[in-house]
């Protein structure tokens, strides 16, 4: 008889997104905290210890004041977990973090319809004494004809119209040798390209939702309600 052990099957895919358990009871909160049976916390111990090794080897300055930086993100700690109140705004936080982190030189990858914005987001870091240097989503005017979009698949059919670029955004920024970019509206997809070429590290400022005003959480807390129609 073959003594051959068969491996243990794969849990089920990780579903935190809808955890059973009360958040202050769960095993990621605490270590004797309760868990379902595809809890990742459970089900991979071994890739939890795989990201402390990653954390200490590669990132652990990087770490260390983003953790620092989310607890400076509230007031009143002093008075427990349940009194603390949000005291920073995002655009802020990336100019302490990134004064943390002693960098200087701050890329903007932004998108052309919020060009307004990226004008005011510059001056802002700017007045923090940054370095800035922007790159907008046209950069390089390549017609979308280039990479095989037909003449009906622009925005206005059939006229000459410039790609979005965010590979050439990531290119310019790598050139200038940026410490930290920012993100600034960029299409969806054109922002995964512009991360996946990005040799700086990256955090968002905004996202771009055309219709909710670059909030697309105002559709997530109506979809039980006005916006029951996109379920
Ligand atoms: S890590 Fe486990 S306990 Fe935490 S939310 Fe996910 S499933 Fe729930």
């Amino acid at each position: 008889m073959s003594t051959k052990k068969t491996p243990d099957p794969e849990p089920a895919p990780a579903d935190c997104a809808r955890c059973p358990f009360p958040v202050a009871d769960r095993l990621c909160r605490r270590p004797d905290g309760r868990a379902p049976e595809n809890c990742p916390t459970r089900a991979f111990p071994e890739l939890v210890a795989e990201g402390l090794t990653i954390y200490r080897d590669r990132h652990l300055e990087f770490a260390c004041q983003a953790s620092i930086q989310e607890a400076e993100g509230y007031a009143d700690r002093e008075l427990g977990y349940e009194r603390v109140r949000p005291a920073k705004t995002r655009i802020e936080e990336i100019a302490e973090f990134a004064d943390k982190m002693g960098f200087t030189r701050l890329g903007l990858a932004f998108c052309v319809g919020l060009r307004r914005e990226a004008r005011a987001v510059a001056g802002f870091y700017e007045g923090r004494g940054f370095a800035m240097v922007s790159v907008i989503c046209k950069v390089g005017c390549v017609d979308k004809e280039e990479i095989g979009l037909q003449g009906d698949q622009k925005i206005v059919p059939g006229q000459p119209e410039a790609m979005c670029n965010p590979v050439v955004q990531a290119l310019v920024l790598n050139r200038a040798q940026t410490d930290l970019n920012i993100l600034l509206g960029l299409c969806v997809g054109h922002d995964s390209l512009f991360l996946a070429h990005a040799a700086a590290p990256c955090t968002v400022l905004a996202v771009k939702d055309r219709v909710l005003g670059h909030n697309p959480l105002a559709a997530v807390y109506n979809l039980d309600s006005y916006y029951r129609s996109l379920k």
